[in-house]
């Protein structure tokens, strides 16, 4: 087995988006972060060149999941606290807990299957989708991301492949 990561900042593998942590004191209100996300993937090296998996593959994956949330409002749409009250192509309207109310246009959020999103949660979203559209993971064992919000605290996740 071998492993081969991607450094988020130095591949730039960023995006920088908007969120909340509904129910946080501080957190829950609307706040940005400069994510950097790094990869990390575990496998026996395969093919022509004996890689374990492509570095070209993987960054151009990784970085169209970031542009999918670069520049946006991250709204958590499974949350149990979230509650969308209306919705068409332009607009989306949403109230938290219950009493904070939104209305944002479409195109400046992203919303996410997901309960959460803190670093946590969109560490564990980023990873499934990569594993997603990875095509060719036979040789593969684990896929690991870490979600940093900015430099120096991060949450990362790990997948192992079924076979
Ligand atoms: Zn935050």
């Amino acid at each position: 087995m071998m492993r081969i990561n991607l450094d988020g900042i130095h591949t730039n593998l960023r995006f920088s988006a908007a969120h909340m942590v509904i129910g946080h004191e501080s957190c829950g209100k609307i706040h940005g972060h400069s994510y950097i996300v790094d990869v990390e993937v575990e496998g026996e090296r395969s093919g022509q060149f004996g890689f374990v998996i492509d570095f070209k593959v993987l960054k151009n994956i990784t970085r169209r999941i970031c542009k999918s949330l670069d520049h946006r409002v991250l709204v958590p749409i499974n949350s149990p606290d979230l509650k969308v009250t209306f919705e068409d192509d332009n607009t989306i309207e949403f109230t938290v807990l219950d009493c904070l109310e939104y209305k944002l246009p479409k195109q400046d959020v992203v919303l996410l299957p997901i309960e959460s999103t803190t670093a946590e949660s969109l560490s564990t979203y980023i990873t499934e989708k990569i594993v997603d559209e990875i095509e060719d993971k036979d040789t593969l064992s684990y896929i690991e991301v870490q979600v940093n919000e900015g430099i120096g605290q991060g949450a990362s996740y790990r997948k192992y492949i079924e076979h």
